[in-house]
């Protein structure tokens, strides 16, 4: 019997003794401290985005965190071409503030990525040149600071999207490796469930998520990562010319017929609501490719009308549904396979939604609080946000009907599963886009192998 007292003794010994390393791992942790920076050069603006993260536990997911922010004044860096030498100046103040937030004996080790998308694109589209120069420009200011730069360059479609959905899983925690001593109890290693990624910006928009048990009967469609130790499987679609801006151009070409004498009454826009737009503002994009001289008139006047219903018809019809050479389409002919699981909907999709206090609302709700918002005359809705930039505030009852087109005819969202799409900006301290998992990616921390951690073996 006492050597069976003995041995319990000693087992609770032991016990607390696990316990007490288990807690010690959670002490704070030395500070060395890695930065890292990453430019998203987007197509209505640029933004930088400063990281950091433990050296030591660098392979673990869910340390990076975003400790900075800066808006670089002025637009995308695409709306340079005819104007590259001002790019010069133009991130100076962002990159300023990072010599500040980041300590001085860490900016030669600290390293900065630019990777431009849709507008870009776009611009390369038209003349490879002016999209070179207008790089060019970009690397030699960038060059000009104590920093390790790694590059200025446009990211494709797919990358955009791939690495959106690795940001928002990898901050949601959806790769972690259980990888302390709670991975030798049964049930904690299993895998987790991606969670998907849509992303809408004012050029393009992507879709990125793990199909279940269904092929990707496209090439161009599909990814396969192995990220700590597991492989996925992952579809994803980058749609140029679908961001929010050249969807608006879509559309309003689209409409154009219907202008008499150059007047559009648009119910897209608040009663009220007029301006005039000079045509060739319309076809300075490789997205429209009609012809400027077909149209009898220069400029085109905006006159709101007001109305959801017929705002969400006209959206419709920038949306080819008539072939799909697959199984399942979304539009103009491109693939999707069934939606499965949850969505992460972050940039445009989340200012939008945030806007019309629509992140956590039920599609019958989201539907009826537009045909509101939009039949509310435009003076009205000044006075009620008078502090909200004018350009942005007259186009949200287009900019929320087109994401309401673009998930339900677009994608096939529906009210039972519009529940499964998250509105978010933030994930913790850090943005949703596809920054953070392209600085993980380039600075090779993501391991393909889940990193062998024996119990207790953390200093
Ligand atoms: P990009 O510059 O390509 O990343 O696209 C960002 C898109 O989000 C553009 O269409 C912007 O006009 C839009 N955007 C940015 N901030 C806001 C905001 N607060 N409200 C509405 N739209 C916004």
């Amino acid at each position: 019997k006492n050597i069976l007292v003995i041995l319990g003794f000693l087992f609770f010994l032991a016990v607390i003794a696990l316990i007490t390393v288990g807690l010690t791992q959670n002490k704070p942790l030395p500070k060395n401290v890695k930065y890292g920076i990453v430019l998203d050069a987007g197509s209505s603006h640029t933004n930088m985005y400063i990281y950091n993260w433990p050296a030591e536990k660098e392979n673990d997911t869910g340390v990076v965190q975003q400790v900075k922010m800066c808006k670089v004044e002025g637009p995308g860096i695409s709306g340079y071409a005819h104007n590259v030498e001002a790019v010069g100046f133009y991130i100076n103040q962002c990159m300023d503030k990072a010599k500040q937030v980041i300590p001085k004996e860490q900016h030669q080790q600290t390293p900065v990525y630019l990777g431009a998308t849709a507008g870009m694109r776009l611009l390369r589209m038209e003349s490879s040149d002016l999209a070179e120069k207008v790089l060019k420009f970009v690397k030699q200011s960038l060059t000009s600071y104590p920093f390790d730069f790694q590059g200025a360059r446009i990211i494709t479609g797919q990358e955009e999207g791939a690495y959106g959905w690795i940001t928002i899983n990898y901050l949601l925690g959806k790769f972690n490796q259980t990888s302390s001593w709670l991975r030798i109890l049964p049930g904690r290693d299993g895998p987790q469930e991606t969670s998907g990624a849509l992303d809408l910006g004012g050029a393009s928009t992507q879709i990125t998520f793990v199909p279940q048990d269904e092929q990707i009967e496209s090439q161009g469609n599909s990814l396969h990562f192995r990220l700590y130790g597991k492989s996925y499987d992952v579809y994803t679609h980058s749609f140029l010319c679908y961001g929010k801006d050249q969807a608006l151009r879509l559309k309003l070409v689209s409409n154009i017929q219907d202008a008499k004498d150059g007047l559009l009454r648009d119910p897209c826009f608040h009663p009220g609501y007029e301006k005039d737009v000079n045509i060739s503002e319309f076809f300075n994009t490789p997205c429209i490719t009609k012809d400027e001289e077909s149209f009898p008139f220069q400029k085109l006047q905006i006159h709101g009308t007001g109305n959801y219903n017929v705002c969400l018809e006209s959206i419709h019809k920038i949306f080819n549904t008539t072939y799909c050479p697959y199984s399942r389409c979304s539009f103009n002919g491109v693939f999707l396979p069934s939606l499965q699981g949850n969505f992460g909907a972050f940039s445009a999709f989340y200012f939008v939604m945030d806007f019309l206090n629509l992140t956590d609302s039920s599609l019958e709700m989201v539907i009826s609080k537009m045909q509101t918002f939009c039949s509310q005359p435009w003076n009205e809705v000044k006075a009620q946000f008078p502090d909200i930039k004018e350009k942005y505030l007259s186009e949200y009852c287009f900019s929320g009907t087109y994401i309401l087109a673009l998930l339900q005819q677009g994608y096939g969202f529906t009210k039972h599963n519009w529940k499964h799409i998250n509105f978010m900006g933030k994930i913790g301290e850090s943005d949703a886009g596809w920054t953070l998992g392209y600085m993980l990616n380039l600075t090779n921390m993501i391991p393909a192998e889940q990193p062998l951690y024996p119990p207790f073996s953390y200093s």
